[in-house]
């Protein structure tokens, strides 16, 4: 039984839930009129299985809805509070922001791009990130945000895969009170590629840096720029942006988003699921590399008006105390994160959190993973103070928002640590066995998205072929997410992890997200993944891996504990077959634990596409690891 927590903010719109359920085509056409059209669309949906086009016809900007609309109202609200690494502050309004975007939106056009043409975009957490999009936004052409974190290599495939014709990055960019040289990395990646015409170069660090015959500095180019560019009228199924998913699971996928539907779809979860209010403090954590930033923190908070927080550097940089810090400086209302960092903020104890002031948060989030319940716990008591509702936010790059969410702006239900909940009104999932038929409640399965929705993917860039094979090809006409799923018997969704790492041992089926939980729950444990390697006798047998909290170190009787509790649990057909205790856990750069290199390194495979990992140590460091036990158990 898990446990129910009665919170919501009283607001309950029924209305909302039972249109969407009586036909979602009108439902999702009537939310679509809350945006700023040029002109109207003839359909509302075009569905062409697996393609869906949404409101053809329609001629919409996503920078002219971000920004021109809100001029009227709201020009000298923050539409940023920028948090520099270094302490340094900067505020821009909504009129700041709509004269920077016009500029350099003149900037590319004097560049030569056009509406179609691909721009790629390689900068820290500064403001001309989201400058540089709605740039490309309002011209029609077609951004390909890079996470500023990756190297030579992985930038340069991705500039090749969209043959971009420009490319927007820093001298420079701060990490943990160290300059990262971005203009190097673009200048290695460019190599060769006659198709790159321009680089521009805004100055960020000051570092010394060598400008060639391709290169333009960010801010000459803006000294000359007219501060004026009205917005393209452009279709509503417009390329917006192409952007690598995180690479969990193997090579990044480049997922192409349209404008009409993407909008509508972020525009209604936001106020959904946030509540949001004219008077909010905003602060999502999440790089504007992921599609979380592009969604939460560039387009929705934006078509809203909001005023958000927008932070450049490491989470625990100086220390663990900065999250908090920016709190309570910007008295944020509204926080969404990742379990991951969560996790980590857990692991440091409760002291930091609570020596700062959190009075002003009314509701918190997460998103990337799924939350533990005892993190979940952790994130309601010390950091919510008990008083705010906390989102469990399941979405995917594809979906371009989320799908899967308590809304605690439109209804009030019961949240039951660990849950998503429910899908978002208009959307409809279910959780399916193999041959597609609805299992019983409290039975794992698929997830699967049963009609299309305005958010999701248009295709994958240059691959139509690989988008039918990946999304749509298990399931006829249903969308495949690839997560493993339950729902309960008051309907609560329960995301148990990718269904291409559910553990099979002895005839069962375990999802990996119970069995880390877990080992979670124990107290001495701060993070864990968990993976299946194959084995003679049974098939196949479990390995975990465990990060303990600050000061605490490893020992036998732990081990003993944290298996009984796996035992009494969950059942003595989970028990590992090992715990290894390491002090690190290989992630994506977004955060995400990547159980396909543990399972590599545990069956002493090859180590496939590493791209996207955040610290290559990490998987050196399981490596020795399982090293070390191996040849202490003379195996
Ligand atoms: P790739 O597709 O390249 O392997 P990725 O799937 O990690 O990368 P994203 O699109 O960033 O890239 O992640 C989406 C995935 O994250 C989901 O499919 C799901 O497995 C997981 N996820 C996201 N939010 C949640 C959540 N709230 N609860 C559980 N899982 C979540
Ligand atoms: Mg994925």
């Amino acid at each position: 039984m898990s446990e129910i927590f009665e919170i919501g903010l009283g607001n309950n719109n029924p209305e909302i839930r039972k249109k969407a359920d009586s036909d979602f085509v009108s439902f999702w056409d009537e939310q679509a009129k809350q945006l700023s059209w040029f002109s109207p669309w003839t359909k509302t949906l075009d569905w062409n299985p697996p393609f869906a086009r949404w409101f053809v016809g329609g001629k919409i900007n996503a920078s002219y809805n971000a920004l021109d609309v809100h001029q009227a109202s709201k020009s000298q609200k923050p539409a940023i509070l920028w948090e520099g690494e270094n302490d340094e502050s900067r505020v821009l309004t909504y009129e700041d922001l709509f004269v920077q975007v016009q500029k350099f939106a003149n900037v590319l056009k004097s560049l030569g791009v056009k509406s179609g043409d691909r721009v790629t975009i390689y900068l820290p957490m500064v403001p001309e990130l989201p400058i540089a999009m709605l740039a490309c936004a309002r011209i029609g052409a077609t951004h390909t945000v890079v996470f500023s974190g990756f190297s030579a290599t992985s930038i340069k495939d991705r500039i090749d895969d969209s043959k971009s014709k420009v490319v927007i990055t820093a001298d420079g960019g701060y990490r943990r009170g160290k300059v990262v040289k971005l203009k190097e990395v673009i200048d290695e990646a460019i190599q060769g590629f006659d198709f790159v015409e321009h680089v521009i170069v805004l100055e960020r660090t000051k570092n010394e840096i060598t400008l060639t015959s391709k290169d333009h500095l960010w801010h000459n180019l803006m000294d000359e720029a007219s501060p004026s560019c009205d917005a393209e009228k452009l279709n509503s199924e417009h390329p917006l942006y192409i952007l690598y998913t995180s690479g969990t699971t193997g090579k990044p996928k480049g997922v192409l988003h349209g404008t009409g539907g993407y909008l509508t779809h972020l525009h209604s979860t936001y106020k959904w699921a946030f509540d949001i209010k004219d008077s909010d403090v905003f602060f999502c954590t999440a790089d504007i590399g992921w599609v979380t930033g592009h969604s939460y923190v560039v387009y929705a908070p934006l078509l809203h008006g909001a005023t958000e927080v927008m932070y450049e550097g490491a989470p625990d940089f100086p220390d663990a105390s900065r999250m908090w810090d920016i709190l309570q400086k910007y008295k944020v209302t509204i926080f969404y994160t990742t379990p991951t960092a969560l996790r980590m903020f857990m692991k440091f104890g409760d002291d930091i959190p609570n020596s700062f002031d959190l009075s002003t948060l009314r509701l918190l989030g997460t998103v990337g993973e799924p939350i533990n319940p005892e993190v979940w716990k952790w994130y309601y008591k010390t950091i919510g103070k008990e008083k705010c509702p906390i989102i469990d936010t399941w979405w995917q790059t594809e979906t371009g928002g989320m799908l899967i969410s308590s809304l605690p702006g439109i209804e009030t239900i019961p949240l039951k640590p660990g849950s998503g909940t429910r899908a978002i009104p208009g959307v409809n999932i279910a959780v399916v066995d193999e041959n597609g038929t609805d299992v019983a409640p409290n039975t794992k399965g698929y997830l699967v998205i049963k009609n299309p929705w305005p958010g999701m993917l248009l295709t994958l860039w240059n691959d139509d072929e690989k988008y039918k094979t990946v999304y749509w090809s298990k399931y006829e006409n249903w969308y495949y997410p690839g997560d493993y799923a339950l729902k309960d018997d008051d309907d609560y969704l329960w995301l148990l992890g990718r269904a291409d790492d559910v553990l099979k041992v002895a005839g069962h089926r375990i999802g990996t997200a119970e069995l880390e939980s877990c080992i979670v729950s124990h107290n001495s444990v701060a993070e864990s993944a968990v993976c299946g390697i194959p084995d003679e006798v049974k098939g196949e047998v479990i390995i975990a891996f465990a990060v303990l909290k600050q000061g605490i170190s490893k020992n036998d009787e732990l081990e003993k504990e944290i298996l009984l509790k796996i035992r009494n649990d969950i059942g003595p057909i989970a028990t590992p077959k090992q715990i290894y205790f390491v002090s690190k856990l290989p992630k994506t750069r977004s955060g995400k634990i990547m159980r396909r290199l543990l399972k590599a390194i545990a069956k002493n495979e090859k180590i496939g596409d590493v791209s996207t990992l955040e610290d290559g140590a990490a998987v050196s460091e399981v490596q020795q690891s399982v090293e070390d036990l191996k040849r202490s158990m003379n195996v």
